[in-house]
């Protein structure tokens, strides 16, 4: 014989209440103490006063509830939401059995995106509270997260000017009909109104060129067609940039942006200034990979008390495909700034390259050098120095010294992205336009937080501190 069921027919003597069915260990009961602990109205949530006439609106606690609860089990959608509340215990208890509908509950992560994106800081600053952060090392990564729009639906600025071409042909030869006919009424050879066909194209003219403006003033040579705010990145992929600073202590998140630009090399200063506000730290180290190699940002960390170990990309300078005196062979003076070169001779800074913000070194002696063929094949060997090249050897020295960092940032940081990755279907946004990817990555990020800080102290322990 099998194991057996309970009959579904069995009518109890004593009906059970709902909250027995929820363990105390269960971790929605984290997700409730947590939004009960909220200042709802303090973070900007609309509707936490209900009209004295008209339908009651849904409380904001309990739809946020919901998403919070949705974003820790891989449940997103509206209509996986909506399904929920009529199927999940978990859901009827957190919600008191409430069952809004799909749209009132897409309108609340959509109407509220600001104040999502204050909860996911509220439960940063209450872990902080209750010394889950460390506060010493943070790793700063970003990971491309793909958008809601196909990557076959982009459109590139090349084809619009094309089309553009193609329609000011179009014009002008209807133009010319329309000057060759006395009668402006009078239908062309392909039937139609001339003079209305005409006003059409111009029409299509009007909006080819309002799109190209868009693309001049957003900076991109191709944007795609159903969420215009992102970005054709590597690889044709058509997504937004999500950068995130985590804390050596527990893995917790600190911080977490979107952006549209692709590279990451303008984020590091941003991101660990961010995060040092948001620790209330003065000094940090900070971690990253070798594309936040950045020599003016890594100095501006340095100016505020961040401690960077990153790998530094840098010209290598070499010449002659590393054939000839490698730039490791020219001694930097710095009092006086020149170089001095292996046949002793001083090469003197002569000019400056402010896009590649490097200054420019060389010696006319050259032209009559003995050794010059294991120096260069040009007229005369020129050396190039970054401009903050102090502090990108500096964090390259202090990097090289320490192999572990490297180690130790890739333990930290990559393991929160595949974790939201993976909750968030392999990394894609539902939502469309930056604030409202931002308002969702926030929920994606407490419901990370949230999860981590149940391992590290408990539900209960949590449940407690949360409503102390
Ligand atoms: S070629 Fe110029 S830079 Fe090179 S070793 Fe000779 S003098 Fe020095």
């Amino acid at each position: 014989m099998h194991v057996q069921g309970q009959d579904r027919y069995q009518a109890t003597l004593f009906p059970e209440r709902l909250d027995e069915l929820i363990g105390e260990d269960n971790p929605v009961r984290v997700i409730d103490a947590f939004v009960d602990s909220l200042q709802l109205k303090a973070l900007g949530f609309a509707r936490i006063e209900a009209n004295a006439t008209g339908r009651p609106p849904y409380h904001p606690g309990d739809l946020l509830k919901l998403y919070v609860y949705g974003y820790m089990h891989r449940i997103r959608s509206c209509r996986a939401l909506e399904r929920e509340c009529h199927t999940n215990l978990e859901v009827l208890w957190l919600l008191n059995r409430l069952a809004p509908d799909h749209k009132t509950i897409a309108n609340f992560r959509v109407d509220n995106r600001v104040a999502l994106t204050r909860v996911c800081r509220a439960f940063v600053q209450f872990c902080r509270s209750q010394s889950l952060y460390g506060g010493e090392t943070i790793a700063i990564d970003g990971s491309k997260f793909g958008a809601d729009n196909n990557r076959g639906k982009v459109t590139r600025r090349q084809e619009l000017k094309q089309q553009l071409q193609r329609l000011d042909t179009q014009i002008s030869s209807w133009l010319d009909e329309l000057a060759d006919n006395d009668d402006d009424d009078e239908p062309p050879s392909g039937g139609g109104n001339t003079r209305a066909a005409l006003q059409a194209l111009k029409a299509e003219r009007a909006t080819l060129t309002e799109r190209i403006e868009a693309m001049d003033e957003a900076g991109v040579n191709a944007q795609p067609d159903t969420d215009p705010e992102a970005r054709v990145m590597r690889h044709g992929q058509v997504g937004y940039n999500v950068q995130s600073t985590v804390d050596g202590k527990h893995c917790l998140i600190v911080d977490v942006d979107v952006v549209q630009n692709a590279n990451d090399q303008e984020q590091l200063y941003r991101m660990a200034r961010r995060t040092q506000r948001q620790l209330q730290e003065q000094r940090i180290t900070v971690l990253a990979d070798a594309g936040y190699s950045n020599g003016q940002l890594l100095k501006r960390c340095q100016a505020h008390g961040l401690i960077a170990y990153v790998p530094v990309n840098r010209a290598i300078n070499n010449q002659g495909d590393g054939k000839l005196f490698d730039k490791s062979a020219f001694t930097y003076h710095a009092e006086g700034d020149y170089y001095q070169c292996p046949a002793g001779q001083r090469l003197a800074k002569k000019t400056k390259s402010t896009a590649k913000r490097l200054y420019l070194y060389t010696n006319a002696a050259c032209q009559d050098c003995h050794v010059r063929e294991h120096c260069t094949t040009a007229g005369q060997r020129w050396v190039t120095r970054h401009f903050e090249e102090d502090v990108l050897d500096a964090v390259a020295d202090r990097t090289a010294a320490n192999p572990l960092m490297m180690q130790r940032r890739k333990g930290m940081v990559e393991h929160p992205f595949g974790t939201l990755k993976r909750r968030m279907d392999g990394g894609r946004f539902l939502l469309r336009g930056l604030q409202k990817v931002k308002a969702e990555m926030a929920l994606a990020v407490t419901a990370y937080n949230l999860t981590r800080a149940i391992n590290v102290l408990g539900t209960r322990q949590l449940c407690q501190a949360l409503a102390a």
